[in-house]
């Protein structure tokens, strides 16, 4: 193992946002592709936002998107616990190290008082002026006896801070416009501005790669982590890489409010997880020019942080949808059939579990749509017509009323008739007296001949193969059909 240390650390407040899982994939992978260590820290300090369906949701969604953590919550390591909700003595113990050592020091001030003092000096500064840097004993006691209680701020450098990042090159922050900012709350709760840096410095974090909305808090946790080595703890900062941020519709960020923007919706819609992690590695990152399908092993294979590109990449859900079904295609029949199994159980087509009958019409039906279906969450509409019970059997109202016109009924009618002669039941003579009956007898085109029929008998304008899917359908139930459409009233 090299000694190259990420982390995906989440907050368990809602469901996953894409946004997120991409940084935890480009972590993953830079972490594979160095043979380092991918670390799950769970940013629970808020107490009143998490939720266990959070935790759950962050859980679920790695290991659907099969990127295993190393180190973390349910596997352990050895700078545990990885549940920042079991760590409060941890920050605890390093806020009150950090304030003996002068690093950080008690602020009394209520923002009231802060900003009544920037607007009487003029200042342009936003944020806390350093005030409280340097209170003497009976200043101190004086906020004390009035009943404050303070919070806890770091003790900013007075020169810029800059470092490299990975992905812009150089970044400088002045020291004016990072101003000393809370570690504690007054109640003595541990802020983020805490907890991520201290954890990173104990975990010992060699690599930050995280979304570029962050980029204004990186300063303040270079400060804590050089602040923090000088107490003893970690061993300085970590390099940083920020990835692009990721657009949605109209030039504004995704927002947890944009649809397509949670994992689930994907996940629910049935795309493959292969299918996601390949886009999802597009925002940013390319293997090649001229190629943009690839495996989470190609990916780990040409990783390289330094070629993220650092302008903005645009989520694009037709891009998405056809990434997926570039890896639908690549998928066998089997694999399909078992991975849309869930879905169809879901949508109620065949039983969980499957009956003999079921199972076996499945695999005969699956080739059949396998290469039509760009999700699995399309296969149940596709297959419904065959494992339904004739009893609930029904027409699509919109295809029936546009196919099963009168026209249309002349042709189904034809259709039965030359189909009930068909003796052996195979696609090949159900093809064949089909197209005797209808393009050379009634002289129709294939599409005006075959429609109503498929609309008879399947339910639907849009199907698997009509003739296969009358042969899977069986003699009985298949005229039966199509004597009930052209009866129908
Ligand atoms: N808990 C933070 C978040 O989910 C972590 C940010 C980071 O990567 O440092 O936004
Ligand atoms: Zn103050």
């Amino acid at each position: 193992m090299s000694d190259v240390r990420v982390r995906f650390p989440p907050s368990p407040t809602g469901f996953i946002h894409v946004g997120n899982i991409r940084s935890a994939l480009f972590n993953w992978a830079f972490a594979r592709h160095h043979g380092g260590t991918f670390v799950l820290r769970v940013e629970d300090t808020d107490l009143a936002r998490n939720t266990d369906e959070g935790y759950d949701s962050i859980l679920d969604s790695l290991r659907w998107m099969g990127l295993d953590w190393d180190e973390g919550p349910e596997v352990g390591g050895p700078y545990g616990p990885y549940r920042q909700s079991e760590r409060f003595d941890v920050y605890a113990d390093v806020a009150s190290r950090l304030r003996e050592a002068g690093e950080a020091y008690d602020c009394f001030c209520t923002t009231e008082e802060v900003d009544a003092r920037r607007k009487a000096s003029g200042s342009k500064v936003q944020g806390y002026d350093g005030h409280c840097r340097e209170l003497s004993a009976e200043q101190r006691a004086a906020f004390e006896a009035e009943g404050r209680t303070p919070v806890l701020r770091l003790r900013m450098p007075d020169e810029p801070i800059d470092f490299d990042d990975l992905v812009r090159g150089t970044v400088t922050f002045q020291a004016k416009d990072v101003p000393d900012f809370a570690l504690l709350r007054a109640n003595g709760a541990p802020l983020y501005t805490l907890v991520n840096p201290v954890d990173d410095a104990m975990m010992k974090i060699t690599h930050v790669l995280r979304g570029e909305d962050l980029l204004s808090s990186t300063p303040r946790q270079i400060a804590l982590y050089r602040a923090l080595e000088r107490i003893g703890v970690g061993q300085g900062v970590p390099e940083f890489g920020h990835l692009p941020i990721v657009m949605g519709e109209g030039n504004k960020r995704l927002s947890k409010r944009d649809a397509g923007s949670g994992l689930a919706e994907w996940v629910d819609a049935g795309y493959l997880p292969e299918g996601l992690i390949n886009y999802l590695a597009l925002l940013g990152w390319g293997i090649a020019e001229d190629r943009d399908v690839f495996t989470l092993e190609e990916m780990v294979e040409a990783f390289d942080i330094r070629r993220v590109n650092p302008n903005p990449a645009r989520f694009d859900r037709k891009k998405l949808a056809a990434i997926n079904a570039a890896h639908m295609r690549r998928l066998s029949v089997d694999e399909i059939t078992s991975r849309a199994l869930p879905f169809l159980q879901r949508a109620g087509v065949v039983g969980d579990p499957m009956s003999p009958g079921d199972a076996q019409l499945l695999e005969q039906a699956m080739p059949l749509v396998a290469e039509r279906i760009n999700t699995l969450g399309e296969a149940p509409d596709l297959l419904a017509f065959l494992f339904v019970d004739e009893a609930d059997f029904t027409l699509d109202p919109v295809d029936a009323e546009r196919l099963l016109d009168a026209d249309g009924l002349r042709v189904v009618d034809a259709a039965y008739t030359a189909l009930e002669a068909v003796e052996t039941w195979s696609t090949d003579a159900i093809q064949e007296a089909l197209q005797a009956a209808l393009v050379n007898g009634l002289g129709l085109k294939p599409r005006v001949a075959f429609g109503p029929v498929r609309v008879a008998v399947t339910g639907k304008r849009v199907s698997p193969p009509l003739f296969e899917s009358l042969e899977l359908l069986g003699r009985a139930r298949g005229l039966a059909r199509l004597d009930a459409a052209r009866t129908r009233a």
